[in-house]
């Protein structure tokens, strides 16, 4: 036949033309499986134009039984792509593509060895095209092939549900491209259709899986949703790890063979109760507020954890983990806060250094107590606030031959002596009271609310605890104060006013002896009515002389 020739050239550039293509085109799922397909179905094509282009029966009948190689493959590499293309990638692994080679490979065998067991073909019925009667391997084979293209129509069917738009009208695509083959075989089976006088079969096979291949080298289509998928899960820096809720490792990506415990051959072993990973087999962090952590302290990294369960993609009880890198994010929040910190407890040094400052610079530092500038400060509004319910009482208290003490004793002893006065004084403090060192040997209290008797009480109080203290050096030396009184408002509404007061009453207790108390206002009466007060004015009913006359010194 003349046209046989030119087909016969056309189909074998074309077969080069897929397999060219197959090598180029990209990594488009089930790639592999069309082109096999394509193959199979020019093999089949080229079969049959040999054998119309065949004269002799015994040259007729070879065609066709090596038609079987392409016979058998066509359908089952058409169902593996078709499969691969719709999510079940395994299908066109090494083992089952070499699977179906083998049988393919059989099948064309049985074919070629037919002449002696006679299961696919029983006889000639038209030497012209030449058609046969069929044995029980034929529709074995026949019968096979539809199962096996019918069942990959259902899985993908069973997919669309869960399929991504675009993915979903590729696999529809699909389907219905899948009608051509079929349909042909159909016509051809049932009502005799042909083409070039023949099975329409491998033409239609082959101008499908063309059309998917060309679709998928040029269009891009039949590619882009699954294999962005199957790219993203192999090369996404985070690890992935689908887990079964008795820890069996059903999937996990190249990122999470790099986990400490993890390896390529992990899928399909069961993790140990007690792998980190286990917490999150039935849990779903997608509610969760703040994402799980958890520590691969071998590999000394942290991870942020996503738990999502699979049940809404046909795996129930499984979870999928995503494991998020937070190692870095961690150390860096670890350093800002011991940074925080650090910086917390140097400002609490500082605030307590400050403090301290702050109490040096108001503190007398030998007695402890309040110096003259605070005093200046504090002690205005106390006296300003001073009624006649209720009077303030200002006494400026001076120690007796102090001098003497320093003269006899050392300067060190005098400090212990003014210590020791100051701590009779501070310990006697109640509410707002204060009292502060005023000069060398001179002190300063303010009593708040405390009227004359009250004042002359205390000092009363201060001269016993004086007399009687501790001071070893001293033992035998009997230590005495004089004070003057000054109670506002009587006295005065300032501290000017009250201290000057204070201090005429302290000059008139010193000069009327010492160890004494004076109260202002009412020696002034006793001078005006009994002359000059460095006199002595015992009888003056304000001057109070404690019992104790004893004296450091006598001047
Ligand atoms: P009077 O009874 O008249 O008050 O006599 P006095 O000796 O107490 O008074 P005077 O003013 O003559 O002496 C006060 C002394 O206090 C003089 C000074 O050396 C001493 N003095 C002042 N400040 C300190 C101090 O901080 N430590 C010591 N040890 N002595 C001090
Ligand atoms: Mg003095
Ligand atoms: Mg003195």
């Amino acid at each position: 036949m003349s046209f046989s020739t030119p087909v016969l050239i056309v189909i074998a550039m074309l077969a080069i033309l897929v397999i060219g293509r197959i090598i180029a085109s990209p990594e488009a799922p089930g790639r592999i499986a069309f082109g096999l397909a394509a193959v199979a179905s020019i093999w089949w094509i080229a079969m049959v134009v040999l054998r119309l282009n065949s004269v002799d029966l015994s040259d007729k009948i070879l065609f066709s039984r090596l038609a079987w190689f392409g016979i058998i493959a066509a359908p089952l590499f058409w169902s593996a792509g078709f499969l691969d293309h719709a999510g079940f990638s395994q299908v066109t692994r090494r083992v089952p593509i070499a699977i179906i080679l083998t049988i393919s490979a059989l099948g064309g065998i049985a074919a070629l060895t037919d002449g002696y067991h006679h299961w696919i073909y029983t006889g000639v019925i038209n030497e012209e095209r030449p058609t046969f009667s069929h044995g029980w391997l034929f529709y074995v084979i026949l019968g096979g092939m539809y199962l096996c293209m019918l069942l990959a129509c259902l899985m993908s069917i069973s997919q669309l549900k869960r399929a991504a738009r675009l993915h979903r009208r590729q696999m529809v695509a699909l389907l219905i491209a899948t009608c051509a083959p079929w349909g042909c075989n159909a016509a051809f089976v049932l009502f005799e259709f042909r083409l070039f006088n023949d099975d329409p079969t491998p033409f239609a096979f082959s101008a499908t899986v063309l059309a998917v291949l060309f679709a998928q080298h040029r269009g891009k289509l039949f590619i882009a949703p699954p294999i962005a998928r199957d790219i993203i899960f192999s090369i996404l820096p985070d690890p992935i790890v689908v887990l079964e809720p008795s820890g069996l490792v059903l999937e996990i990506n190249p990122a999470a063979e790099k986990l400490t415990g993890f390896n390529a051959e992990t899928v399909g072993t069961k993790l140990p109760p007690s792998h980190p990973l286990m917490a999150f087999v039935a849990r779903d962090t997608q509610t969760e507020t703040r994402k799980p952590i958890v520590h691969f302290d071998a590999m000394e990294k942290i991870f942020e954890v996503s738990a999502q369960p699979l049940e809404r993609w046909g795996r129930k009880g499984s979870v999928m983990v995503v494991l998020r890198d937070v190692t870095a994010r961690e150390a860096a929040q670890k350093s800002l806060s011991d940074a925080g910190h650090a910086l917390k407890l140097r400002l609490e040094e500082n605030l307590r250094l400050q403090g301290q400052l702050e109490q040096q610079a108001f503190r007398d530092h030998l007695t402890g107590l309040f110096n003259r500038r605070h005093a200046s400060t504090v002690i205005p509004p106390v006296i300003s606030s001073a009624s006649e319910d209720a009077p303030v009482s200002l006494i400026v208290v001076d120690l007796d031959y102090f001098k003497q003490v320093n003269d006899r004793h050392g300067h060190d002893v005098g400090d212990k002596v003014l210590s020791t006065f100051a701590m009779i004084l501070s310990d006697s403090l109640q509410g707002a009271e204060m009292a502060f060192r005023y000069g060398g040997e001179e002190f300063l209290v303010v009593l708040p609310a405390t009227t004359r008797d009250q004042a002359l009480e205390r000092c009363s109080r201060w001269r016993r605890e004086f007399a009687t203290h501790t001071i070893a050096e001293l033992k035998d030396v009997a230590l005495s104060f004089s004070a003057g009184i000054a109670i506002a408002p009587q006295a005065g509404t300032s501290l000017t006013e009250c201290a000057k007061a204070a201090d005429i009453a302290l000059y008139r207790a010193k000069i009327s002896g010492r160890n004494t108390d004076i109260v202002w206002g009412e020696h002034l009466d006793g001078i005006a009515r009994e002359g000059p007060a460095d006199q002595g004015n015992a009888g003056d009913h304000s001057v109070r002389k404690t019992r104790s006359g004893r004296k450091v010194a006598s001047p």
